[in-house]
């Protein structure tokens, strides 16, 4: 069976699926995305994931590509067309296709959706978990603007692969007063000696990931007491429990930063607590 993309209002092959060389997405990486995790078939918190994007497309004045109901429809489709039940999707709107220029195209110019689907192994995904990861850290390098989800990653995609070849499993960003901002694809927490939670404050320093939202209402459930505060990178090293939070990960346990072992080398229970509660407090959306 070939995978199915969604591309401006077409379902084509995946290998087909093509956009634009003008597209502003590819010159500018001018457009922005989400990515929603799917699981046992249901989308995991759609509603806070287009809202998101909503924000996201707002900030940059970018408007919706279609109906906030049809692209939900779109996205069931994508899912069920390759045969989804464990993975994500996919979508990324950019401003469109126009003659290369810095300035904003004309008002007419429509916004351009490409919507894809993958399947994952959860079971692999669990694997990780039960071991925990390592990161390395870099130092912040990226304009002020994170809490917009845009495509323009590279300074992630620099950061992931300096991990890779440090033979570590992502990067963190730390800014110059040692503080740490937030993973290269994902949000950061440590488990205090006191077990409360602690992850960075949501402002334009960070993106406010839907899956931290998640788990902050996945805390409150548990009993736990949540920060959202400045930490250090020395904090965190010095932590009962360190881990990351996206929507592809859930909450994937950190156990080495900089070739250093974090508490004893082991994911911890509070994180293990998390991950085993979140589907259930999560918003789910049938896609069968
Ligand atoms: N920060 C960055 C830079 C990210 O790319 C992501 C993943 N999209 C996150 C945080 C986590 O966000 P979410 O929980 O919405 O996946």
């Amino acid at each position: 069976m070939p995978r199915i993309a969604y591309v401006n209002g077409r379902y084509v092959k995946h290998r087909d699926a093509a956009v634009h060389v003008e597209d502003r997405g590819y010159q500018f990486a001018d457009g922005v995305y989400e990515v929603c995790e799917v699981a046992r078939g249901f989308i995991v918190d759609m509603t806070r994931h287009l809202d998101r994007l909503d924000r996201s497309l707002r900030e940059l004045r970018i408007g919706w590509p279609m109906s906030r109901a049809a692209l939900q429809i779109a996205m069931t489709e994508v899912i069920r067309r390759n045969l989804v039940r464990d993975g994500l999707v996919y979508l990324q709107v950019t401003r469109g296709v126009a003659p290369r220029d810095h300035v904003f195209p004309a008002a007419h110019v429509k916004p351009s959706i490409v919507i894809t689907a993958k399947r994952a192994d959860p079971r692999a995904l669990a694997a990780k978990a039960e071991k925990g990861i390592s990161i390395i850290t870099v130092r912040e390098n990226r304009w002020e603007r994170v809490d917009i989800k845009t495509v323009g990653l590279l300074p992630n995609v620099l950061a992931r692969q300096q991990a890779k070849e440090a033979g570590a499993h992502d990067a963190w960003f730390i800014d110059a007063d040692g503080s740490v901002k937030e993973g290269a694809a994902s949000n950061v927490w440590i488990v205090t000696k006191d077990n409360v939670l602690v992850t960075r404050q949501a402002d334009t320093g960070i993106l406010r990931g839907i899956t931290r939202t998640t788990v902050i209402d996945v805390a409150r459930k548990l009993g736990l007491s949540v920060e959202e505060r400045d930490f250090s990178l020395a904090e965190a090293k010095d932590a009962k429990e360190v881990f990351m939070t996206s929507a592809t990960t859930i909450a994937m346990p950190v156990v080495s930063i900089d070739g250093h072992s974090v508490a004893n080398g082991h994911p911890g229970a509070t994180t293990d607590a998390i991950r085993a509660v979140f589907f259930d407090v999560a918003e789910k959306t049938r896609t069968h």
